[in-house]
């Protein structure tokens, strides 16, 4: 995979509507302190900056390990933005305070600043200017993927579809679940990838029945389940897959609770479509799993929205408040986890259509390998 063969993508028009939400935002200025707020908004991978978004201008500090990087970076997006880079926090405090004009209305990222920080930028950085909370103002923007955005979440998904088909085959020598979880990070590296999206999760037999559980030194068996969860990072977004597969024939119960998961993740991703209500999705898998009488062995909301992060805007659960719109990529991800016995899940990143669901993982749902 070559990352010159995807599309560009238009980071300055990022900005620009960022601009048009300050007024119902009630803020005159934004200080963007999240990190993938930051990426999103200027190309910059850094591991520290800060953004401030005026209504004119903007400024973008750093340190001085990016005294090349970030002109590099935020020259190749095009991005008009005035950059500082001052080793010490006097420096950035200065440039920044220097630009918020006395008594302005400056937004702070509420859900990314630490209580000590916003004590700090209103007792020393902007004594003079209004302090506004404020709580996913760039999230809100993050959640309709443009289409450079779709081929890079794209990208990596088909990465992650190659690697298991890569190797899913070896699965019948018995590797340890960390072997394999490594094996597929190693080929998504291979393929492009600069990294994981998250922690690779390889589970078998009854491991699988915590969801979230960390891969071990025990070797997979034959007829076992195998819950593997896992995706990889291209220039900046992720992508996110389960299959739960087993080599041999797991048992008439195992094939049930994998036929039930199955139906259940089908009907979520055919409620997918712009104007479903992230509750109807969550309802559509759930309804599956209540009838088989597993809805309580069903841990986890249904889904969650995927881009720069690799959780974020909407979350596809019961207690959503959120809506689906056209560009949106989200997950579709029912399971059911038995205690001593394992788990199914399966999961596919879809983006979502004016009428209906385009899937981004791609790789066959068959149980039996
Ligand atoms: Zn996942
Ligand atoms: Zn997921």
């Amino acid at each position: 995979m070559r990352l010159d063969a995807l599309p560009p993508m238009d980071l300055p028009a990022r900005t620009r509507r960022l601009r048009e939400r300050f007024a119902d935002a009630g803020v005159d200025a934004l200080l963007v302190t999240r990190l993938p707020n930051v990426r999103y908004l200027t190309g910059f991978t850094g591991s520290a900056a800060m953004l401030l978004v005026g209504a004119e201008e903007s400024v973008f500090v750093s340190d001085g390990r990016y005294r090349d990087q970030a002109g590099e970076q935020l020259g190749v997006a095009g991005v008009d933005a005035r950059i500082e880079i001052s080793t010490t926090q006097a420096g950035q405090r200065a440039t920044l305070s220097g630009v918020v004009e006395p008594g302005a209305r400056l937004g702070l990222e509420a859900h990314g600043v630490t209580w000590a920080q916003q004590r700090d930028f209103a007792a020393e950085w902007f004594p003079e200017a209004d302090l506004v909370p404020t709580e996913h103002l760039v999230e809100g923007l993050r959640r309709v993927k443009d289409a450079g955005e779709v081929a890079r979440i794209r990208a990596a998904c088909a990465l992650a579809d190659d690697a298991l088909a890569e190797l899913a085959p070896t699965l019948a020598r018995r590797p340890t679940e960390r072997e394999f979880a490594l094996r597929l990070e190693l080929a998504m590296r291979e393929g492009g990838a600069s990294g994981t999206s998250f922690d690779t999760i390889v589970a078998a037999g009854p491991n699988g029945a915590k969801p979230h559980v960390r891969p071990s030194d025990r070797r997979i068996g034959i007829g076992e389940l195998i819950v593997i969860d896992f995706g990889c990072v291209v220039d900046g977004y992720c992508s996110d897959m389960t299959r739960t597969v087993s080599v041999g024939d797991p048992g008439p119960d195992a094939r049930r609770l994998f036929e039930v998961v199955l139906e259940s993740q089908a009907e979520g991703r055919a409620a997918v479509r712009s104007g479903a209500t992230c509750v109807e999705v969550d309802r559509a898998c759930r309804d599956v799993i209540e009838a088989a009488g597993w809805g309580d062995a069903f841990l986890h909301g249904t889904g969650h929205g995927v881009g720069i992060e690799i959780h974020e805007a909407p979350r596809v659960a019961a207690t959503s408040s959120d809506t689906l719109a056209s560009g949106y990529v989200v997950t579709v991800e029912p399971g059911v986890y038995l205690t001593g016995v394992g788990g199914v899940r399966i999961e596919d990143t879809v983006v979502v259509t004016p009428d209906g669901a385009d899937a981004l993982t791609t790789f066959p749902k068959d149980l039996l390998l």
